[in-house]
């Protein structure tokens, strides 16, 4: 199928039940109103011109527009750009010419931007860029006027030339180790995740799922949007942006089965002052991503919200995006220690980088997946492409993993991230895990600094809790000897209020290396 075709079957199953709901603007969609509102979106975009293979680009928070124009270009094969809702002009810029976006769609209903100022600014730089709508505007609303007019057989028409390996979405990563890439993604690659991430928590049509997490990443677009259609569930969307408060109203209000997060949100949820106001009775399940999961959080969100069969899952954008998930039977100890295993229709292999042989059980290496969801490719970046992916199609991830006897898999860092240190292969996760158990430590990460005697060695940035005396190497290292084996203790310790960020909230490494080198000189 493609995503259209599978919305269509969704509605021929389930025309008056519930398909989406907007807790922001207070609207609701059932499946057979989602696809009149879809089916007029995207002959309006067929009437200005849009061809196949044209890049839309969408540039808001979530909405329910969101999702009509995710299932509107996917039905007239356009390539939709998901565009991060918090970049700035430069940003956009970039973004709209890399991909070539022909029309732009953006909002000026949520004033946590000023994005037409924005598109103003960069338009000049910008040739392609040919349409702007902005929704609930005068362009949005003449667009749907004029699709619900069209001739419904040219949308029918259209949609027979669409194939399910044509590519139907760029999603660009978060940029946690460089500036971000595009990912190509085909209806087959994302529409089968959402389909298999659905099977996994077993939805049907029965099911109305909480999604905080942004619809410009594949979490939201993907395991949230098409996870629903596919199973012909309910997508509640809380809030424009994430907020604790709001997000637990809507599980409450909506009777939401489900609920996504990354394990900030559910830190953030649990902590709410409100928390035991809220009715989360009706939780069943959900998925914790993205990050590491601590086990006191895994057995709150358990305990407190309910959610006893809450899945873990590992993936990436490349690979559309989940790729191992904890099953809901599996023992809660490997639903904390573990990202699971392998998900279906798809294979794992743990390597060592340097020969690309696979590596015994237990050891650490690379991680490489191969199967249905890898992308097609990097848009325009065929050189990238061919470092990621290889000739035998196993997509490289970059994160160092260690399988188990039973096939879990737990990710130890990233391979970027590890520091060579007089030949010995260092691994900062470790060593930042040890720090944390320093009282006035708040937060710690530890990276490599080139260095002439042993190629590198290791510097740790340091948050001080709340009132602690800023601490000196000397210190560190004092609390490190003896407990720690001498070749994982910092040489170099830098105190700090934050780190370097990317906007999906991922310490970016990168920025703190080269910030290291102008502190070292
Ligand atoms: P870039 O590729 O631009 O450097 P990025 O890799 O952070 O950025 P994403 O595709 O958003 O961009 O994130 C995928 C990465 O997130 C994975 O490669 C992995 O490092 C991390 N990750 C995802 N899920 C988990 C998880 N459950 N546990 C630990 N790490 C995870
Ligand atoms: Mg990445």
């Amino acid at each position: 199928d493609t995503i259209g075709e599978n919305l269509d079957r969704a509605v021929r199953a389930f025309p008056g039940r519930d398909a989406l709901v907007d807790r922001a603007t207070a609207h609701r969609w059932t499946y057979a109103e989602l696809a009149a509102d879809v089916d007029a979106l995207a002959l309006g975009l067929l009437e200005l011109g849009i061809a196949k293979g044209d890049r839309v680009g969408i540039w808001a928070p979530n909405c329910a527009e969101w999702t009509l124009t995710q299932y509107a270009t996917a039905k007239l094969g356009a390539i939709l750009v998901t565009v991060n809702p918090a970049y700035r002009a430069h940003e956009l810029e970039y973004v709209l010419n890399q991909a070539g976006i022909r029309l732009l769609v953006a909002t000026e209903r949520f004033k946590t931007s000023d994005y037409a100022g924005m598109i103003s600014e960069v338009r000049p730089r910008c040739p392609e860029l040919e349409h702007v709508l902005l929704i609930g505007g005068p362009d949005w609303d003449a667009v749907n006027a004029a699709g619900r007019r069209a001739d419904p057989a040219r949308l029918a028409e259209r949609q027979s030339e669409l194939a399910p390996d044509d590519p139907i979405n760029i999603q660009y990563t978060s940029g946690t180790t460089g500036f971000p890439k595009g990912a190509t993604l085909s209806h087959h690659n994302i529409l089968n995740n959402g389909y298999f991430v659905g099977e996994l928590l077993a939805y049907t049509e029965q099911d109305r799922i909480c999604v905080p997490v942004p619809f410009y990443h594949c979490f939201g677009m993907v395991m949230g949007n098409l996870a629903a259609t596919s199973h012909g569930a309910c997508m509640v969307i809380p809030a424009p942006s994430f907020e604790p408060g709001a997000t637990l109203a809507a599980v409450a209000a909506e009777r939401c089965t489900s609920l996504y997060g990354v394990p900030t949100m559910f830190i953030a949820e649990l902590a709410d002052p409100d928390f035991d106001r809220y009715d989360l009775g009706s939780l069943r399940t959900g998925i914790m991503a993205g990050s590491p999961c601590p086990s006191e959080v895994m057995k709150e969100v358990i305990g407190r919200m309910g959610m006893a069969q809450v899945s873990i899952c590992y993936g990436m954008t490349e690979t559309s995006p989940v790729s191992t998930q904890t099953r809901v039977d599996d023992p809660v100890e490997r639903r904390v220690a573990t990202v699971g295993r392998v998900g279906p229709h798809l294979e794992v292999k743990v390597v060592d980088p340097a020969t690309g042989r696979t590596v015994p059980r237990g050891e650490p290496g690379e991680l490489c997946t191969r199967g249905y969801s890898v992308m097609l490719g990097y848009w325009g970046e065929p050189e990238r492409t061919a470092e990621a992916v290889d000739a035998a199609r196993w997509m490289h991830t970059g994160d160092l993993a260690v399988m188990d006897g039973d096939g879990y898999l737990a990710i130890t860092g990233r391979i970027k991230d590890m520091v060579i240190r007089g030949g010995e292969n260092l691994y900062p996760r470790e060593i930042e895990e040890f720090l944390h158990t320093h009282p006035d430590i708040l937060d710690v990460q530890v990276i490599g600094v080139p260095d002439a005697k042993y190629g590198e060695e290791l510097m740790a940035w340091i948050r001080m809790r709340e009132g602690a005396e800023p601490l000196t190497a000397e210190a560190v290292r004092g609390y490190c000897a003896g407990r720690l084996a001498h070749v994982k203790i910092p040489r170099y310790v830098h105190v700090v209020e934050e780190f370097p960020m990317t906007v999906t909230g991922k310490i970016r490494k990168v920025e703190m290396r080269a910030q290291a080198q102008r502190i070292l000189g």
